[in-house]
């Protein structure tokens, strides 16, 4: 396994639409692990491919449980890959809430995000995967499924005033990067 370098906002990687897996081999089993050791040693809780220079629709996600705050359920507390992630379903609710990325590191932004999804994919095996989310993992699984397309948070703010430099917050707590 090996930390990979995260790209950042700049790099014109991070603007281009990345290409669907078609091998489901060990490559691809390796950049997942990669992916999932960069986030953790980045304490991001999810990584697109484009973010480590890899133009792929693979993404990875690790969203802390949190009972306390209903972050919970079978895709909460441990790390896994979705690979050809697409949204299915959205919730015609919407919420905002704070977002940071790995890839614009000192600022985070207010961000307004479908209250639940669904998505489908596979994992790093091709083995179908379905996941009904809601709250901050669906907020991380949108997030995510952009960097794909080339799309950054900043990109969903509805105004400038709705980026935060992340020193000017450091009062209101810990805040997650994907
Ligand atoms: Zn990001």
């Amino acid at each position: 396994m090996a930390v990979r370098e995260i790209v950042l906002i700049g790099d014109p990687i991070l603007r281009q639409k990345a290409e669907p897996v078609k091998h489901f081999g060990p490559e691809l089993r390796t950049l997942v692990r990669d992916m999932i050791e960069t986030m953790r040693e980045a304490r991001g809780v999810g990584l697109a491919g484009p973010q480590v220079g890899v133009r792929q629709r693979v993404i990875v996600v690790e969203v802390p449980e949190d009972e306390e705050e209903g972050i919970t359920g079978p895709w909460v507390g441990r790390p896994f890959a979705l690979v050809n992630p697409e949204i299915v379903e959205v919730s015609p609710e919407m919420e905002e809430g704070i977002e940071g990325c790995l890839s614009i590191p000192g600022y985070v932004g207010e961000v307004k995000r479908h209250v639940r999804v669904v998505v489908q994919g596979r994992n790093e095996w091709g083995k179908p995967r379905r996941i009904e989310a809601e709250g901050f993992l669906a907020r991380v699984l949108q997030h995510e499924i952009d960097h794909l397309n080339g799309i950054l948070f900043v990109d969903r703010l509805e105004s400038r005033e709705k980026l935060y430099r992340v020193e000017d917050l450091e009062a209101e707590g810990a805040v997650e990067s994907a």
